[in-house]
């Protein structure tokens, strides 16, 4: 089930018979929206998007036939990516890892949460035995791997789901707090989707795909409950041709295009559809 409100919703739960009632009333909008006198002009705050080149440090990735470190060439599609990016106005670009450097992943799900992202990519080059397999590929979590960061999530400290909602939010109801992150999380992984089917829409015009669609996995750089996550090979170091690509500084630049196109175009459609404020 999926539910899409303007407001706040308020959730209450009937502890005798478990049933789940959610409130949206036209009141509680009018009182967010506060009364009614002109504001001061705000700016507008950037959108961020944080940028997550795979692997470093000890963790070289994928290695090529030719020696191409998957490490290496992720990093510069990556900081291409922010430089495109940063050009852009309403735009804030950061990086997980600016170097050659280790770095856990579930610590590059924090730095998003930290940096207050809208939108998470994490960005790859595959690897497979098979040295003729190519193409590029994009991935959102699954819900399989969605119950799992759950579980995770909630067995880290008693409180952990309490960060993400305000105070009225608050509960000791750990079937409650449950259903919200179920909902948080479908919601997240229906986003994730959409914003990996525009950023395969635009790979597709520079590189041929692996797969035309978003595919999903278990990935634990996607795990974020409420950012729209995805993870993107840009293509197999271990076919010839791709290796060579990964390599070309130009190619880097077109994958970089194409990612940042993508992005843009996601953030257009969600404004649209009034999901960004
Ligand atoms: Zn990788």
């Amino acid at each position: 089930m999926v539910l899409q409100v303007n407001s706040k919703p308020k959730i209450t739960r009937n502890t005798e018979n478990g049933v789940l009632t959610v409130t949206i009333s036209a009141e509680s909008h009018a009182a967010a929206i506060g009364p009614v006198v002109s504001p001061a002009p705000q700016a507008e705050k950037p959108l961020l998007v944080m940028i997550d080149p795979g692997h470093g440090g000890k963790d070289p990735g994928a290695i090529g036939n030719e020696g191409t470190y998957e490490k290496h060439v992720v990093l510069h599609i990556a900081k291409r990516l922010q430089t495109l990016l940063s050009q852009q106005h309403g735009i804030h670009a950061v990086l997980t890892r600016q170097d050659d450097v280790f770095i856990p992943l579930y610590h590059r799900v924090s730095l998003a949460h930290q940096h207050a992202a809208d939108l998470f990519i994490s960005i790859h080059a595959d690897g497979f035995t098979n040295d003729l397999v190519s193409g590029a590929s994009v991935f959102a979590l699954s819900e399989h791997g969605a119950g799992s960061a759950m579980a995770r999530y909630l067995s880290q400290s008693e409180n952990s789901v309490d960060v993400l909602y305000d105070d009225d939010f608050k509960t000791d109801d750990q079937y409650l707090k449950e259903t919200l992150f179920d909902l948080d999380q479908h919601e997240t992984i229906h986003r994730s989707l959409d914003f990996g089917r525009h950023l395969a829409a635009n790979i597709s015009k520079v590189h041929h795909m692996h797969s035309p669609h978003p595919e999903q996995a278990g990935f634990a750089v996607l795990k974020s409950p409420r950012i729209p996550s995805v993870l993107v090979e840009t293509s197999f170091i271990t076919n010839k041709q791709e290796e060579k690509l990964l390599g070309e500084p130009v190619f880097q630049e077109k994958m970089a295009h194409a990612l940042a196109e993508g992005i843009n175009s996601y953030f257009i459609n969600e404004k649209k559809n009034n999901l960004l404020s």
